[in-house]
Protein backbone atom coordinates (compact mmCIF):
# COMPACT_ATOMS: atom_id res chain seq x y z
CA UNK A 1 0.00 0.00 0.00
CA UNK A 2 1.16 3.28 -0.29
CA UNK A 3 2.14 5.48 2.19
CA UNK A 4 -0.40 8.21 1.53
CA UNK A 5 -3.21 6.10 1.63
CA UNK A 6 -1.96 4.94 4.91
CA UNK A 7 -2.03 8.02 5.77
CA UNK A 8 -5.66 8.53 4.41
CA UNK A 9 -7.45 6.22 5.92
CA UNK A 10 -5.79 6.59 9.69
CA UNK A 11 -6.68 10.56 9.40
CA UNK A 12 -9.44 11.23 7.20
CA UNK A 13 -11.98 10.96 9.81
CA UNK A 14 -10.34 13.81 11.81
CA UNK A 15 -10.40 15.85 8.70
CA UNK A 16 -14.37 15.36 7.70
CA UNK A 17 -15.11 16.46 11.05
CA UNK A 18 -12.93 19.22 11.12
CA UNK A 19 -13.97 20.32 7.36
CA UNK A 20 -17.60 19.55 8.52
CA UNK A 21 -17.43 21.82 11.54
CA UNK A 22 -15.88 24.95 9.69
CA UNK A 23 -18.63 24.46 6.64
CA UNK A 24 -21.41 24.53 9.33
CA UNK A 25 -19.12 27.15 11.32
CA UNK A 26 -19.47 29.01 7.72
CA UNK A 27 -23.08 29.18 7.96
CA UNK A 28 -24.00 32.86 9.51
CA UNK A 29 -26.70 32.86 11.74
CA UNK A 30 -30.32 32.59 9.72
CA UNK A 31 -28.45 30.01 7.50
CA UNK A 32 -26.63 31.80 4.85
CA UNK A 33 -23.55 30.78 3.52
CA UNK A 34 -21.11 33.91 5.16
CA UNK A 35 -17.88 34.60 2.68
CA UNK A 36 -15.77 31.29 4.01
CA UNK A 37 -16.12 28.76 0.90
CA UNK A 38 -15.45 25.04 1.06
CA UNK A 39 -12.43 25.71 -0.97
CA UNK A 40 -10.20 22.93 -1.90
CA UNK A 41 -6.86 25.33 -1.82
CA UNK A 42 -6.19 28.37 -1.16
CA UNK A 43 -2.72 29.91 -2.64
CA UNK A 44 -1.74 32.71 -0.06
CA UNK A 45 -0.22 36.29 -0.33
CA UNK A 46 1.74 34.70 -3.29
CA UNK A 47 2.30 37.62 -6.17
CA UNK A 48 0.33 36.84 -9.56
CA UNK A 49 1.38 37.25 -12.66
CA UNK A 50 -1.69 36.48 -14.80
CA UNK A 51 -1.06 38.38 -18.11
CA UNK A 52 -4.48 37.72 -19.47
CA UNK A 53 -6.38 39.14 -16.20
CA UNK A 54 -3.63 42.10 -16.23
CA UNK A 55 -2.93 41.19 -12.72
CA UNK A 56 0.79 41.55 -11.49
CA UNK A 57 0.33 42.08 -7.31
CA UNK A 58 0.07 40.24 -4.12
CA UNK A 59 -3.55 37.97 -4.52
CA UNK A 60 -5.12 35.24 -2.89
CA UNK A 61 -6.08 32.41 -5.41
CA UNK A 62 -8.84 29.73 -4.36
CA UNK A 63 -9.34 26.39 -5.98
CA UNK A 64 -12.62 24.31 -5.89
CA UNK A 65 -13.65 21.23 -8.12
CA UNK A 66 -10.43 21.63 -10.48
CA UNK A 67 -11.19 25.06 -11.54
CA UNK A 68 -9.81 28.36 -10.35
CA UNK A 69 -12.93 29.68 -7.81
CA UNK A 70 -11.74 32.89 -6.82
CA UNK A 71 -8.88 35.59 -7.10
CA UNK A 72 -8.25 38.55 -4.66
CA UNK A 73 -6.65 40.42 -2.23
CA UNK A 74 -7.96 38.68 0.88
CA UNK A 75 -9.72 35.40 0.58
CA UNK A 76 -11.35 33.72 3.86
CA UNK A 77 -10.05 30.04 4.37
CA UNK A 78 -11.20 29.86 7.20
CA UNK A 79 -13.12 26.33 5.53
CA UNK A 80 -10.47 25.93 2.88
CA UNK A 81 -9.00 22.06 3.18
CA UNK A 82 -5.43 23.28 2.43
CA UNK A 83 -3.73 26.67 2.33
CA UNK A 84 -0.09 27.09 0.92
CA UNK A 85 1.50 30.17 1.80
CA UNK A 86 3.05 31.75 -1.27
CA UNK A 87 4.62 34.95 0.49
CA UNK A 88 8.09 36.01 -1.33
CA UNK A 89 6.85 33.72 -4.26
CA UNK A 90 5.55 34.31 -7.80
CA UNK A 91 2.08 32.50 -8.94
CA UNK A 92 1.36 32.58 -12.60
CA UNK A 93 -0.91 30.11 -14.67
CA UNK A 94 0.71 26.41 -15.22
CA UNK A 95 3.11 26.59 -18.02
CA UNK A 96 2.85 26.02 -21.61
CA UNK A 97 5.25 24.87 -23.37
CA UNK A 98 4.44 24.85 -27.07
CA UNK A 99 7.29 23.10 -28.60
CA UNK A 100 8.24 19.43 -26.79
CA UNK A 101 8.82 16.04 -28.29
CA UNK A 102 6.71 13.40 -25.63
CA UNK A 103 6.01 10.37 -28.70
CA UNK A 104 8.59 8.30 -26.45
CA UNK A 105 8.98 4.56 -27.21
CA UNK A 106 10.87 1.80 -28.65
CA UNK A 107 11.37 2.78 -31.65
CA UNK A 108 13.04 5.52 -34.12
CA UNK A 109 14.10 9.21 -32.94
CA UNK A 110 11.12 11.51 -32.06
CA UNK A 111 8.05 8.94 -33.56
CA UNK A 112 7.49 6.20 -30.47
CA UNK A 113 11.33 6.66 -30.17
CA UNK A 114 13.60 7.17 -27.28
CA UNK A 115 14.75 11.18 -28.03
CA UNK A 116 11.15 11.51 -26.70
CA UNK A 117 10.41 11.69 -23.17
CA UNK A 118 7.49 10.98 -20.85
CA UNK A 119 5.60 13.80 -20.39
CA UNK A 120 4.90 14.01 -16.09
CA UNK A 121 8.58 12.65 -15.58
CA UNK A 122 9.87 16.32 -17.20
CA UNK A 123 6.60 18.95 -17.01
CA UNK A 124 5.74 19.59 -13.29
CA UNK A 125 9.04 20.48 -11.86
CA UNK A 126 9.88 23.12 -14.40
CA UNK A 127 5.80 24.50 -13.82
CA UNK A 128 4.35 23.04 -17.35
CA UNK A 129 0.76 21.86 -16.64
CA UNK A 130 0.32 21.92 -20.39
CA UNK A 131 2.65 20.32 -23.49
CA UNK A 132 2.30 21.01 -26.79
CA UNK A 133 4.39 17.82 -28.75
CA UNK A 134 5.69 19.71 -31.82
CA UNK A 135 5.25 16.93 -34.68
CA UNK A 136 6.60 14.01 -33.10
CA UNK A 137 3.37 12.32 -34.56
CA UNK A 138 2.06 12.48 -38.09
CA UNK A 139 -1.49 11.59 -38.91
CA UNK A 140 -0.68 7.68 -39.16
CA UNK A 141 1.04 7.36 -35.94
CA UNK A 142 -0.62 9.65 -33.89
CA UNK A 143 -3.52 7.06 -32.82
CA UNK A 144 -0.69 5.47 -30.86
CA UNK A 145 0.58 8.71 -29.49
CA UNK A 146 -2.54 9.19 -28.07
CA UNK A 147 -3.11 5.75 -26.70
CA UNK A 148 0.39 5.27 -25.38
CA UNK A 149 1.11 8.79 -24.14
CA UNK A 150 -1.68 11.39 -24.58
CA UNK A 151 -4.74 9.34 -22.61
CA UNK A 152 -1.96 8.56 -19.59
CA UNK A 153 -0.41 11.58 -18.73
CA UNK A 154 -1.38 14.18 -16.15
CA UNK A 155 0.11 16.84 -17.93
CA UNK A 156 -2.38 18.25 -20.78
CA UNK A 157 -0.54 16.72 -23.77
CA UNK A 158 -1.73 18.26 -26.78
CA UNK A 159 -0.16 17.96 -30.51
CA UNK A 160 0.82 19.60 -33.89
CA UNK A 161 0.60 16.30 -35.87
CA UNK A 162 3.20 16.53 -38.18
CA UNK A 163 2.60 16.42 -42.17
CA UNK A 164 4.63 13.69 -42.45
CA UNK A 165 1.65 11.12 -42.20
CA UNK A 166 4.72 8.32 -40.03
CA UNK A 167 5.67 11.48 -38.18
CA UNK A 168 9.19 12.15 -36.68
CA UNK A 169 10.74 8.88 -37.27
CA UNK A 170 14.02 9.97 -38.94
CA UNK A 171 15.23 11.04 -42.74
CA UNK A 172 13.63 7.61 -44.80
CA UNK A 173 9.74 9.12 -43.76
CA UNK A 174 10.86 13.22 -43.35
CA UNK A 175 12.38 13.37 -46.17
CA UNK A 176 9.59 11.54 -48.02
CA UNK A 177 7.66 14.00 -49.97
CA UNK A 178 4.80 11.41 -51.02
CA UNK A 179 4.28 10.51 -47.46
CA UNK A 180 3.23 14.36 -46.57
CA UNK A 181 -0.78 14.50 -47.37
CA UNK A 182 -2.19 17.55 -46.12
CA UNK A 183 -5.80 15.95 -46.59
CA UNK A 184 -5.04 13.05 -44.35
CA UNK A 185 -3.02 15.52 -41.52
CA UNK A 186 -6.46 17.88 -41.59
CA UNK A 187 -8.93 14.99 -41.42
CA UNK A 188 -6.74 13.81 -38.16
CA UNK A 189 -7.00 17.14 -36.91
CA UNK A 190 -10.43 17.21 -37.16
CA UNK A 191 -10.90 14.24 -35.80
CA UNK A 192 -9.25 15.64 -32.34
CA UNK A 193 -9.89 18.64 -31.91
CA UNK A 194 -9.53 18.94 -28.53
CA UNK A 195 -5.97 17.84 -28.87
CA UNK A 196 -4.36 18.34 -32.30
CA UNK A 197 -3.65 22.16 -32.11
CA UNK A 198 -1.77 22.64 -35.53
CA UNK A 199 0.21 21.25 -38.17
CA UNK A 200 4.02 20.68 -38.04
CA UNK A 201 6.67 20.50 -40.76
CA UNK A 202 10.55 19.92 -39.85
CA UNK A 203 13.85 19.22 -41.09
CA UNK A 204 13.58 18.64 -44.32
CA UNK A 205 16.57 19.43 -46.38
CA UNK A 206 15.29 19.56 -50.04
CA UNK A 207 14.74 22.59 -52.21
CA UNK A 208 11.04 21.78 -52.56
CA UNK A 209 8.59 24.20 -50.86
CA UNK A 210 6.30 21.16 -50.35
CA UNK A 211 6.43 20.34 -46.96
CA UNK A 212 5.31 23.97 -46.07
CA UNK A 213 2.88 24.34 -48.48
CA UNK A 214 1.46 21.40 -47.68
CA UNK A 215 1.31 22.21 -44.03
CA UNK A 216 -0.67 25.39 -44.81
CA UNK A 217 -3.13 23.47 -47.14
CA UNK A 218 -3.97 21.30 -44.28
CA UNK A 219 -3.69 23.85 -41.47
CA UNK A 220 -6.44 25.77 -43.77
CA UNK A 221 -8.39 22.90 -44.30
CA UNK A 222 -8.37 22.18 -40.56
CA UNK A 223 -8.27 25.73 -39.58
CA UNK A 224 -5.68 25.48 -36.81
CA UNK A 225 -1.70 26.96 -37.37
CA UNK A 226 1.24 25.81 -38.45
CA UNK A 227 4.39 25.29 -36.96
CA UNK A 228 7.72 25.42 -38.96
CA UNK A 229 11.41 24.15 -38.39
CA UNK A 230 12.57 24.98 -41.79
CA UNK A 231 15.16 22.33 -42.12
CA UNK A 232 18.04 22.88 -44.05
CA UNK A 233 19.12 26.51 -44.86
CA UNK A 234 18.01 26.29 -49.12
CA UNK A 235 18.91 29.10 -51.30
CA UNK A 236 15.85 27.67 -53.60
CA UNK A 237 13.74 28.46 -50.28
CA UNK A 238 14.64 31.32 -48.49
CA UNK A 239 13.61 32.14 -45.17
CA UNK A 240 12.33 35.86 -46.10
CA UNK A 241 10.47 34.36 -48.58
CA UNK A 242 8.56 31.76 -46.38
CA UNK A 243 8.07 34.47 -43.68
CA UNK A 244 6.47 37.32 -45.96
CA UNK A 245 4.73 34.94 -48.56
CA UNK A 246 4.30 31.34 -47.51
CA UNK A 247 3.00 31.40 -43.85
CA UNK A 248 -0.51 32.67 -42.46
CA UNK A 249 -0.48 35.33 -40.01
CA UNK A 250 -0.53 33.10 -37.09
CA UNK A 251 1.37 30.51 -38.25
CA UNK A 252 4.52 30.00 -36.05
CA UNK A 253 7.98 30.16 -36.96
CA UNK A 254 10.30 28.05 -34.32
CA UNK A 255 13.83 27.56 -33.54
CA UNK A 256 13.83 31.53 -33.95
CA UNK A 257 17.04 32.38 -32.47
CA UNK A 258 19.30 29.12 -34.16
CA UNK A 259 20.94 30.70 -36.69
CA UNK A 260 20.90 28.19 -38.93
CA UNK A 261 18.52 30.07 -41.49
CA UNK A 262 19.67 33.57 -42.03
CA UNK A 263 17.55 34.81 -39.12
CA UNK A 264 20.52 37.05 -38.56
CA UNK A 265 22.67 38.46 -41.41
CA UNK A 266 25.87 38.32 -42.31
CA UNK A 267 25.98 42.05 -40.93
CA UNK A 268 24.88 41.09 -37.86
CA UNK A 269 21.18 42.40 -37.99
CA UNK A 270 18.33 40.66 -38.56
CA UNK A 271 17.10 39.67 -41.41
CA UNK A 272 14.17 41.80 -42.78
CA UNK A 273 11.99 39.10 -43.48
CA UNK A 274 11.97 38.54 -39.65
CA UNK A 275 10.39 41.85 -38.69
CA UNK A 276 8.25 41.63 -42.17
CA UNK A 277 6.34 38.56 -40.85
CA UNK A 278 6.02 40.14 -37.57
CA UNK A 279 4.39 42.86 -38.83
CA UNK A 280 2.13 39.78 -41.10
CA UNK A 281 1.66 38.25 -37.79
CA UNK A 282 4.03 34.91 -38.14
CA UNK A 283 4.55 34.27 -34.34
CA UNK A 284 7.89 33.68 -32.94
CA UNK A 285 8.71 30.57 -31.22
CA UNK A 286 12.12 29.73 -28.90
CA UNK A 287 12.14 26.47 -29.52
CA UNK A 288 15.59 25.86 -27.88
CA UNK A 289 16.77 22.34 -28.22
CA UNK A 290 19.89 20.58 -28.59
CA UNK A 291 20.94 22.73 -31.66
CA UNK A 292 18.89 25.71 -32.00
CA UNK A 293 19.11 28.35 -29.93
CA UNK A 294 22.63 30.57 -30.19
CA UNK A 295 23.30 33.78 -27.67
CA UNK A 296 25.17 35.13 -31.19
CA UNK A 297 21.46 35.36 -32.65
CA UNK A 298 19.40 36.24 -29.56
CA UNK A 299 21.41 38.91 -28.25
CA UNK A 300 21.57 40.91 -31.51
CA UNK A 301 18.12 40.51 -31.91
CA UNK A 302 17.07 41.79 -28.54
CA UNK A 303 18.58 44.52 -28.79
CA UNK A 304 16.76 45.24 -32.38
CA UNK A 305 13.51 45.05 -30.05
CA UNK A 306 12.76 41.16 -31.38
CA UNK A 307 11.42 39.38 -28.22
CA UNK A 308 9.80 36.04 -28.67
CA UNK A 309 5.94 35.60 -29.10
CA UNK A 310 6.39 32.26 -27.01
CA UNK A 311 9.01 30.31 -24.93
CA UNK A 312 9.24 27.10 -25.41
CA UNK A 313 12.15 24.28 -24.78
CA UNK A 314 11.99 21.28 -27.67
CA UNK A 315 12.56 19.29 -25.05
CA UNK A 316 13.73 15.79 -25.61
CA UNK A 317 15.98 13.39 -24.37
CA UNK A 318 19.59 15.47 -25.48
CA UNK A 319 18.12 19.27 -25.37
CA UNK A 320 17.19 18.67 -21.39
CA UNK A 321 20.76 17.32 -20.67
CA UNK A 322 22.46 20.57 -22.73
CA UNK A 323 22.20 24.06 -21.96
CA UNK A 324 18.11 23.99 -22.68
CA UNK A 325 17.21 21.90 -19.19
CA UNK A 326 13.55 22.86 -18.95
CA UNK A 327 11.23 25.47 -19.51
CA UNK A 328 11.85 27.77 -16.18
CA UNK A 329 15.10 27.83 -17.19
CA UNK A 330 14.66 29.12 -20.56
CA UNK A 331 12.75 31.40 -19.34
CA UNK A 332 15.11 32.59 -16.64
CA UNK A 333 17.87 32.97 -19.80
CA UNK A 334 15.69 35.65 -21.30
CA UNK A 335 15.19 37.45 -17.67
CA UNK A 336 19.34 37.17 -17.82
CA UNK A 337 19.45 39.06 -21.00
CA UNK A 338 16.46 41.85 -19.48
CA UNK A 339 13.15 40.93 -20.44
CA UNK A 340 10.68 42.30 -17.52
CA UNK A 341 9.10 39.11 -15.64
CA UNK A 342 5.84 39.73 -16.29
CA UNK A 343 6.83 39.39 -20.27
CA UNK A 344 8.68 36.29 -19.99
CA UNK A 345 5.76 34.59 -18.35
CA UNK A 346 3.76 35.91 -20.22
CA UNK A 347 5.34 34.47 -23.72
CA UNK A 348 4.80 30.90 -21.49
CA UNK A 349 1.40 31.01 -20.18
CA UNK A 350 -0.92 33.67 -22.13
CA UNK A 351 0.90 34.09 -25.43
CA UNK A 352 1.11 30.39 -26.40
CA UNK A 353 -2.23 29.72 -25.21
CA UNK A 354 -3.63 32.41 -28.15
CA UNK A 355 -1.47 30.81 -30.09
CA UNK A 356 -2.79 27.22 -30.29
CA UNK A 357 -6.34 28.91 -29.93
CA UNK A 358 -6.81 27.83 -26.82
CA UNK A 359 -7.65 30.80 -24.68
CA UNK A 360 -9.15 28.39 -22.19
CA UNK A 361 -5.62 28.21 -21.07
CA UNK A 362 -3.05 29.83 -19.55
CA UNK A 363 -4.61 32.40 -17.50
CA UNK A 364 -6.32 32.45 -14.04
CA UNK A 365 -9.86 33.48 -14.69
CA UNK A 366 -12.42 32.40 -12.49
CA UNK A 367 -13.61 29.14 -13.88
CA UNK A 368 -10.74 28.19 -15.86
CA UNK A 369 -9.05 25.10 -15.01
CA UNK A 370 -6.77 25.18 -12.03
CA UNK A 371 -3.71 24.67 -13.50
CA UNK A 372 -1.08 26.97 -11.99
CA UNK A 373 2.81 27.14 -10.71
CA UNK A 374 4.73 28.42 -7.97
CA UNK A 375 8.18 29.95 -8.36
CA UNK A 376 10.83 31.26 -6.19
CA UNK A 377 12.99 33.72 -8.27
CA UNK A 378 16.45 33.06 -6.51
CA UNK A 379 19.11 35.38 -6.23
CA UNK A 380 22.42 34.21 -6.36
CA UNK A 381 25.07 33.58 -9.38
CA UNK A 382 23.48 31.32 -12.46
CA UNK A 383 24.84 30.25 -15.62
CA UNK A 384 23.25 30.04 -18.67
CA UNK A 385 24.39 27.74 -21.64
CA UNK A 386 23.18 28.10 -25.36
CA UNK A 387 23.29 25.53 -27.87
CA UNK A 388 26.68 25.86 -28.50
CA UNK A 389 28.33 25.83 -25.43
CA UNK A 390 28.74 29.33 -24.47
CA UNK A 391 27.69 31.04 -21.08
CA UNK A 392 25.61 33.65 -20.00
CA UNK A 393 25.64 34.86 -16.28
CA UNK A 394 22.89 35.82 -14.29
CA UNK A 395 21.98 36.53 -11.12
CA UNK A 396 18.22 35.65 -10.99
CA UNK A 397 16.47 32.07 -11.64
CA UNK A 398 12.94 30.94 -11.32
CA UNK A 399 12.78 27.56 -9.24
CA UNK A 400 9.53 25.74 -9.32
CA UNK A 401 8.27 25.28 -5.34
CA UNK A 402 4.36 24.00 -6.92
CA UNK A 403 2.87 22.83 -9.71
CA UNK A 404 -0.87 22.37 -9.51
CA UNK A 405 -3.02 20.60 -12.35
CA UNK A 406 -6.51 20.93 -12.37
CA UNK A 407 -6.78 21.44 -8.68
CA UNK A 408 -3.95 18.67 -7.37
CA UNK A 409 -0.71 19.46 -6.45
CA UNK A 410 1.47 17.38 -9.01
CA UNK A 411 4.91 18.78 -7.91
CA UNK A 412 6.17 20.44 -4.23
CA UNK A 413 9.26 20.68 -4.44
CA UNK A 414 9.59 22.02 -0.24
CA UNK A 415 6.49 20.22 0.80
CA UNK A 416 4.50 23.54 0.86
CA UNK A 417 1.25 22.00 0.76
CA UNK A 418 2.44 18.61 3.13
CA UNK A 419 1.02 18.22 6.57
CA UNK A 420 3.98 19.02 8.99
CA UNK A 421 5.37 15.99 11.15
CA UNK A 422 4.56 15.16 14.27
CA UNK A 423 5.29 12.38 15.87
CA UNK A 424 2.17 9.93 16.56
CA UNK A 425 2.44 6.29 17.33
CA UNK A 426 -0.66 5.44 15.71
CA UNK A 427 0.25 6.05 12.13
CA UNK A 428 3.09 3.34 12.47
CA UNK A 429 2.86 0.68 9.65
CA UNK A 430 0.59 -2.56 10.21
CA UNK A 431 1.56 -5.89 9.17
CA UNK A 432 -0.67 -5.21 5.69
CA UNK A 433 1.01 -2.20 4.99
CA UNK A 434 4.12 -1.72 2.69
CA UNK A 435 4.96 -0.89 -1.04
ZN1 LIG B 1 11.42 20.04 -32.07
Amino acid sequence: MHARDRFRRRIIPATVTLTLGAALGALAPGGAPSAAEAYDLVIQRGHVIDPKNNVDATRDVAIKDGKIAKVAKRIDTAAAKKTVDASGEYVTPGLIDMHAHMFAGPESEYRNGWAGLAPDGFTFRSGVTTAVDAGSSGAKSFDLFKKNVIDRSQTRVLAFINIVGEGMGGAKYEQNLKDMDPGLAAAKAKEHPETIVGIKTAHYEGPEWTPVENSVKAGTEANIPVMVDFGANRPERPLKTLLTEKLRPGDIYSHAYSGLRGELGPDGKLNPGMKKGRERGVLFDVGHGGGSFAWDVAVPALKEGFTPDTISTDLHITSMNGGMKDESNVMSKFLAVGLPLKDVVNASTWAPAKAIKRPDLGNLSVGAPADLAVFTLEKGRFGFVDSFGYRIDGKRKLSTELTVRAGKVVWDLNGKAAQKWTPDPSRLPGPEDGH
